[in-house]
């Protein structure tokens, strides 16, 4: 028997999440077992927990998009037990069994080689959050943004991806200016390495179709009103890189920014993301991230305290990365 948290459906519809115990009958089908030791709180899961966004496909799930642990059963020969790996998107935690529990069962084709710098905790303190942010970064990098082409804008800058991306980005020597909403993170973004911050508000009401020329490349984890204003207000041949959707599913912009200042805009899809990007993404993560700056903002958690926090990170109220230990 292992612990899970279970999301559950009565038949009038309501939700409810518990920690409960179950046995291997439950994993689904795959030809890896996995011991998990490690898994984090990401803005997806946050909503799955709640029920304040539809994630979940089919009931009961346990939640958790992302679990980092030690191969338990493999017939799979790309595994063998003992092995330390990683598991990012693919549907888990969706409709796919999830990493909020001590056991998981995949494909092996889903699993990424934990990298040699990461204890399986320190690979979830980054989480999806982290791996996805070095998405973004991997995409201006390709689209020829270099810390000489101008300042690099971070938005939802103290939230997972985006703290993640601020301290990345200021160890490769970019400019960051930082967007975000919580005035009391200024010290916390500073020591993250943002040179500016700026206020949420400045991007969040609707602007011009074309703002003053500022930023040579841009990651955005709000989609919304403030996408088109971040459009709107980079440098000619600047590149934005779009993740997310904290404010908003829409895109109320002009096409004016692409037509008239040649602004490339990426979109960056970390689920079905493929094995050789991932790979890359995480082997620059573990070259690039300074482990006690990452330790300093990284609280452990249980599996019975992931619900309370999923509500506290959807209200802005979680500080730093919640990794959740399951070993
Ligand atoms: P977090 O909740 O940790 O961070 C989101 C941040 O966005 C908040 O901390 C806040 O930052 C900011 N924010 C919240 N509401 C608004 C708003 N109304 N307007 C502008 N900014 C806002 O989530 P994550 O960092 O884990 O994820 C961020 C987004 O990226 C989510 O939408 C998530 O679904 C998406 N995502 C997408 C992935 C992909 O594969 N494309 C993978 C991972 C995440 P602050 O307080 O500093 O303003």
């Amino acid at each position: 028997m292992f612990d899970a948290l279970l999301i559950e459906k009565s038949p009038d519809g309501q939700q409810s999440v518990h920690v409960r115990q179950v046995d291997e009958t439950s994993l689904p089908d795959g030809d890896v077992t996995v011991r998990v030791e490690w898994s984090t709180l990401n803005y997806k899961d946050a909503l799955a927990i709640t029920g304040r966004g539809p994630i979940i496909r089919q009931f009961p799930m346990a939640p958790g998009v992302d679990f980092a642990g030690v191969v338990e059963k493999s017939s799979n020969s790309a595994f063998a037990p003992g092995d330390r790996v990683l598991l990012n998107g693919w549907g888990v935690g969706e409709k796919h069994w999830g990493g909020l529990a001590q056991k998981a069962r995949v494909p092996g084709e889903w699993l990424t080689p934990l990298p040699s710098a990461f204890s399986t905790r320190s690979a979830m303190a980054l989480g999806t959050a982290g791996y996805t942010a070095m998405l973004c970064i991997l995409a201006l990098q390709q689209q020829g943004v270099t810390r000489e082409s101008g300042p690099v804008l971070v938005t939802g800058a103290s939230g997972g991806v985006g703290s993640v991306a601020v301290m990345l980005l200021a160890r490769l020597g970019y400019h960051v200016v930082a967007v975000t909403g919580r005035e009391a993170e200024r010290d916390h973004l500073t020591q993250l390495g943002a040179s500016e911050i700026l206020p949420r508000e400045d991007f969040s009401k609707p602007g011009k179709p074309l703002e003053k020329a500022r930023w040579a490349g841009a990651v955005d984890v709000a989609g919304g009103q403030v996408l088109a204003n971040v459009c709107a207000s980079m440098k000619p041949g600047g590149v934005v890189t779009a993740c997310g959707l904290a404010a908003g599913m829409d895109f109320p912009a002009t096409v004016a920014p692409f037509i008239l200042r040649g602004v490339t805009l990426v979109g960056i899809d970390s689920v079905m993301c493929d094995h050789g990007r991932r790979v890359k993404a995480w082997d620059a993560l573990a070259e690039l991230v300074d482990m006690d700056k990452l330790d300093s903002q990284t609280k452990e958690i249980t599996l019975q305290d992931a619900v309370e926090a999923a509500a506290a990170l959807l209200d802005g109220k979680l500080h730093g990365r919640a990794v959740v230990k399951l070993d």
